[in-house]
């Protein structure tokens, strides 16, 4: 069986992208690199691109298009520019499988894209099945498309789930670090500033997760995520946070028994498997040495501080365009502060008054989605320039 995979990569100047690059170098008996996508990181693509030597290299930023194009004229590398170009690339014949690491909504397009074009998904970008969780899974079915999840816990899940196919899950629990701030209080969190969110503590990401992951906002993504990914109901998803981030999410099943998937934190892995599946490929990864963690521990959320995740929570049991309004609210308050124009617990405020104020549509198409990220952008913004949110405290 020819299992040599053709790969585009939307997103490959990010934390995620970079790190599928190296599960590439090391197996390039196994995968060729045929796209690359960044959005203004042009230096590393253009890097990127002479050495993996892709078909086609897109520039989601069009100002950018000259300096890439004129510096891989010696090469022979298609060059094009836009998020347009990303979503019209992703049919090429010669692609076997989509890596979708663009981060936010940006990334939605493309990967819908990639899907109607039958091409299977390594699927990083959570904020996806968030914004269209029904839309994608639908979408996939109907053209055989698999959705292999990138995200730790998801993959965990996942992989706990190999072999299980007929047998029903009673729940999943998702392990969360618990972020930089875990047993903080209000108190504290109303004057932190970015330079303290951006230190997680197990993992290195991109600016946005890491932010999200501080502010829990990135477990209640995951939780929505999972929904989607698994065909669950809410009640049957729970969070907990572990710490030391050794067990990256447990599966139950109805006759009480428990699977969980553990290894020390590092997203090659999950990139790696979403890539080989059903295959596990040999790696030099490091190894988990239990005398190096005698206690694994873990503890509840605290929803009462870290809101987020009781937002996301609602969002999903109310449905409709509620989750993807959760999510554009999310992305203009993380960019806000990370300018420092609001503080970090002003970000769940601005969720929610987004969704209490955007207009609710219980069963939305493609365009109420386009529309509910428009319009929540704009009234978020319009939020943070009034100053209309309340010092939360
Ligand atoms: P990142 O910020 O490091 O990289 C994002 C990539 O998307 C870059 O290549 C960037 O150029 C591109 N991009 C950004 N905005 C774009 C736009 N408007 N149009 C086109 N391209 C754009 O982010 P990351 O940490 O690699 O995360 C990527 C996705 O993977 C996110 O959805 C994140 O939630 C998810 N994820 C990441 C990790 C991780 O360890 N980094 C773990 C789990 C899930
Ligand atoms: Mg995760």
């Amino acid at each position: 069986m020819n299992t040599h995979k053709n790969i585009a990569i939307f997103g490959s100047t990010g934390s995620i992208g970079t790190q599928a690059l190296d599960v590439i170098r090391a197996n390039t008996d196994k995968f060729t690199v045929e796209v690359l996508t960044g959005n203004d990181n042009v230096d590393l693509l253009i890097k990127q691109a002479i050495e993996f030597n892709p078909n086609t290299v897109v520039i989601a930023d069009e100002s950018k298009y000259l300096y890439v194009k004129q510096a891989l004229q010696p090469y022979d590398i298609k060059v094009y520019a836009g998020n347009k170009s990303i979503a019209e690339v992703a049919k090429m014949d010669s692609i076997d499988m989509v890596i979708a690491a663009i981060v936010g909504y940006a990334g939605l397009e493309s990967t819908l894209s990639a899907i109607e074009a039958g091409k299977q998904i390594a699927l990083a970008n959570k904020e996806t099945l968030v914004v269209a969780g029904d839309l994608v899974t639908t979408l996939a079915k109907e053209n055989g498309v698999n959705i292999y999840p990138v995200d730790s816990e998801h993959s965990a899940i996942f992989q706990c789930l190999a072999g299980e196919f007929h047998n029903p899950i009673e729940k999943i629990y998702l392990t969360a670090s618990g972020g930089p701030f875990r047993g903080k209080n209000r108190d504290f969190l109303k004057d932190v500033k970015k330079e303290q969110a951006l230190k997680h503590p197990n993992w290195e990401m991109g600016a946005k997760i890491t932010i999200d992951s501080a502010s829990l906002m990135n477990k209640g993504l995951e939780v929505i995520e999972a929904k989607w990914l698994f065909g669950l109901a809410v009640e049957q998803i729970d969070v907990i946070i572990h710490p030391q981030s050794i067990i990256h999410s447990i599966v139950q099943f109805t006759d009480g028994s428990m699977k969980a998937q553990m290894g020390l934190p590092d997203m090659k892995l999950p990139i790696q498997y979403a890539m080989s599946y059903p295959q596990r490929i040999k790696s030099d990864f490091s190894r988990f040495n239990f005398m190096n963690y005698p206690q694994l521990t873990f503890e509840p959320a605290d929803t009462n501080t870290f809101r987020n995740l009781s937002l996301a929570y609602e969002a999903l049991k109310k449905g409709g365009n509620s989750p993807c309004i959760l999510n554009a609210a999310n992305e203009i308050a993380v960019d806000a502060f990370l300018k420092d124009k609001i503080g970090f617990l002003q970000m769940g405020d601005l969720v929610e008054k987004c969704l209490q104020t955007i207009h609710f549509i219980s069963k939305p198409g493609y365009e109420d989605y386009i529309n509910t990220n428009k319009e929540t952008r704009i009234v978020a913004a319009e939020l943070i320039s009034s100053s209309m949110l309340i010092k939360s405290i």
